[in-house]
């Protein structure tokens, strides 16, 4: 084992040159999802992307395929049995504030910078030339191995992963792999991901509207309707909201603006809720007695700003995973109806059933409808499962490290996918750069990468 170590790192370490070319050169292609053409089921930009790497992986000497535009496969071997790395191509858009260009791969005091560069170009690159590695070793007869070698190229990991969905409809599931999409030392559980509408027919001339995003908190809101301006304004210093509301008049419509501030959805504790923050002041301004105002009473008796669903009698919680959480990210006014978007992660243990029949348990008082938009199951390996114990050997043998498997909220191509967890490259301690401005990874965390990826695929492709 020690041997194969030394042959597999040495052989990276040969390669470098070409894999920081090749993700400069990924970085370069803007693969934000746009407009779909014929073949190009998300645009142009992702579509170059995958090109290239059918390219790069024929140059490397794989077998490709690809899956009508939304996957790329690369193969190697005859075994009934594989290893499977699942990386994606697409990236959210650049945004504002980079103080370089976010595509051209710009090197600077040692890192790569670009959108994508750690989420989730690098990874991917420093992953596919691990698994050429091992494919080079195995040809030359340096190493054997009892399974097949796959690599996955996926397209829509960040709106919806649409693409794994018709990929694994196409293809058979691995028998083990990774994706080299979120954390080390290794992911070993996934919560469940569950996006929802509550909805109410409501009468009344008024507008509102918060929240752009399920899975964002949202951090402004906004209601218009008649109501007595100085009211408003004793409601919100009563609640001591000054620096979280204001109010003014706009063609004859009194405003209620809230302004909260935005986090992750799975992580809404961090951040203040502005559309909580509108019904708080809502719940005693609004005094008309209707079904706008049974949806108000609802809201503050039942989500306000809590964010562990206890109100709504879901506040689950497990020893593997911990709790429930709860974000509700949007609040439209859809012709007679206000509806409620809400994103929840639930613990592992928790079954959805048990989260819907709570729910409608306590909105059928109030005469709210339930519409489900999105249920993904958690997922969750055993620490002493193969795929988890041999991930984290190996990254413990090259870190040092000992923190433990983690489980996380947000979700990853691996709940798309079946014995696949996330694995890498963000290492405890890392500042957090996927979807910021200036995006980057370390050349040295590049190779490190590339190196633990390679050791990791050999290890999976020997029989336990
Ligand atoms: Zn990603």
């Amino acid at each position: 084992m020690e041997n194969v170590r030394k042959l597999i790192n040495e052989e990276i370490e040969n390669l470098k040159e070409d894999i920081i070319a090749s993700t400069v050169a990924l970085i370069k292609i803007k693969s934000v999802e746009s407009t779909a053409q014929d073949g190009m089921p998300f645009g142009k930009g992702v579509n170059d992307a995958l090109v290239f790497c059918e390219d790069l992986c024929q140059k490397l000497g794989f077998e490709t395929k690809n899956f009508d535009g939304y996957a790329l496969e690369a193969r190697f071997g005859e075994h009934s049995e594989d290893v499977c790395v699942i990386g994606h191509l697409d990236v959210v858009p650049e945004g504002d504030g980079w103080s370089v260009p976010p595509y051209e791969g710009v090197i600077k005091d040692g890192k790569i910078y670009g959108r994508g560069a750690i989420d989730d170009k690098g990874p991917t690159v420093a992953a596919l030339y691990g698994m050429y590695v091992v494919k080079k070793l195995a040809e030359e007869g340096k190493i054997s191995l009892d399974r097949s070698l796959r690599f996955v190229f996926g397209t829509n990991e960040e709106s919806g992963s649409k693409c794994l969905q018709y990929y694994f409809k196409k293809a058979k599931y691995p028998t083990v792999g990774f994706t080299p999409d979120a954390d080390f030392p290794v992911i070993q559980g996934e919560k469940g991901f569950l996006v929802f509408e509550l909805s109410k027919k409501v009468d009344g001339n008024f507008f509102i509207e918060g929240g752009e995003r399920p899975n964002m908190v949202p951090d402004r809101c906004i209601f218009k309707g008649i109501f007595d301006i100085q009211k408003a304004k004793d409601v919100i210093s009563k609640k001591g909201l000054e620096k979280k509301a204001e109010v003014y008049e706009e063609n004859g419509m009194a405003v209620i603006k809230t302004k909260g501030v935005s986090a992750h959805g799975s992580l809404p504790f961090k951040g203040e809720n502005a559309i909580s923050y509108m019904f708080d002041i809502l719940q005693d301004l609004y005094e008309k007695e209707d079904e706008f105002k049974r949806f108000v009473e609802f809201y503050n008796k039942h989500i306000s700003y809590d964010v562990f669903g206890k109100n709504l009698n879901i506040g689950f919680e497990d020893q593997k995973s911990g709790k429930l959480v709860l974000n509700v990210g949007m609040v439209r006014k859809v012709d007679d109806r206000i509806v409620l978007t809400i994103n929840i992660r639930y613990p592992v243990d928790t079954k959805y059933e048990d989260i819907e029949r709570e729910i409608k348990n306590i909105i059928k008082e109030y005469e709210i409808d339930y519409k489900l938009i999105t249920d993904m199951p958690p997922l969750y390996f055993e620490k002493d499962h193969f795929l988890i114990k041999t991930l984290l050997d190996v990254y413990k043998e090259f870190t040092g490290d000992d923190t433990q498997p983690l489980v996380i909220g947000g979700g990853t191509y691996a709940r798309w996918a079946r014995n696949v967890v996330a694995f890498g490259p963000n290492m405890p301690g890392d500042e957090e750069v996927a979807h910021q401005k200036d995006e980057y990874i370390s050349i040295e965390r590049l190779l490190t990468c590339a190196k633990i990826y390679a050791n990791a695929i050999y290890r999976l492709a020997k029989k336990e």
